[in-house]
């Protein structure tokens, strides 16, 4: 059984443990079961907008009890980098959840004046003024830093522009490329790794992005488990070496049949054994 081969388990949160205001079918009784086995569990999010709490309430409205120290936002990542860096202000493009991340680290979010970062993240309120703001400080020598680079992400009605459209304004503007700290990027992998007991070896991603949770999961240089939830045969052509299973759901992890491992021949089961 996959559950058996790691002692630690990074969940990617949208798609995997929850869709929008839903969560995935059987990944409830999938997280009480990798909990009652004593497996370490984080939850990953390249979500920069909620604090840890909103998140942690969130799930919890969901009924799925975790604990803060357990959840990994691209926006905390970020408030660690920032933290290890030594950079003291920021002037934030973000959501008050962000902001406020960030300040509890001891970083002084500024509004006005000089700065030594500007940090991006996913803003329903950016302007031009903030984006003539952000791009002066970084002429000024501010670093520039993004909680993620994701160029969209899923609504009910299509793709909405995510912060990864932000950052571009303030690239082509700047001609700097940031420092990215969400998945795939090492930063976020940092930040999920760090306090865990579990050894590298024994340590998983398991998301529904090749390009974000399995391509991160091979820098960080833990394994990675692919949720594929479309029919036919994956294609794993591009698919870095870190990729172990291919499965279907969360609940596969415990099922003896499901998962598939050899790159290039691999299978993808449901879980209920069915060869997909
Ligand atoms: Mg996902």
């Amino acid at each position: 059984m996959l559950s058996e081969r790691f002692d630690a388990f990074l969940l990617d949160l949208d798609g995997v443990v929850y869709l929008g205001d839903e969560l995935v079918a059987g990944s409830r009784e999938a997280l009480n079961q990798l909990r009652k086995a004593g497996k370490e569990v984080r939850f990953l999010t390249n979500d920069p907008r909620p604090t840890r709490e909103q998140l942690r309430r969130h799930l919890v409205g969901m009924g799925v009890e975790v604990d803060p120290e357990e959840l990994v936002t691209s926006g905390w990542a970020t408030a660690n980098y920032l933290a290890q860096e030594a950079l003291r202000s920021a002037y934030v493009i973000g959501s008050r959840g962000l902001a406020s991340e960030i300040e509890a680290r001891g970083v002084e979010v500024i509004d006005r004046g000089s700065c030594e970062a500007v940090v991006v993240g996913c803003d329903e309120h950016v302007s031009y003024t903030h984006l003539r703001q952000a791009s002066r400080h970084v002429f000024e020598g501010a670093r520039f830093v993004a909680t993620n680079a994701d160029a969209s992400f899923p609504s009910r009605k299509g793709p909405l522009p995510g912060t990864g459209a932000i950052v571009e304004a303030l690239r082509v503007t700047t001609d700097q490329n940031p420092v990215v700290i969400g998945k795939p990027f090492a930063a976020m992998f940092d930040s999920a790794l760090r306090n865990l007991d579990a050894e590298r070896g024994r340590t998983v991603m398991i998301g529904d992005s090749l390009k974000s949770d399995i391509v991160g999961a091979h820098r960080a240089g833990i394994s990675g488990v692919l949720i594929r939830r479309e029919d036919g045969p994956p294609s794993f052509d591009q698919a870095p070496p870190a990729l172990e299973a291919t499965v279907r759901d969360l609940g596969c992890l415990f099922d003896p049949t499901a998962a598939s491992v050899e790159r290039g021949r691999s299978t993808t089961r449901n879980t209920m054994g069915e060869e997909l």
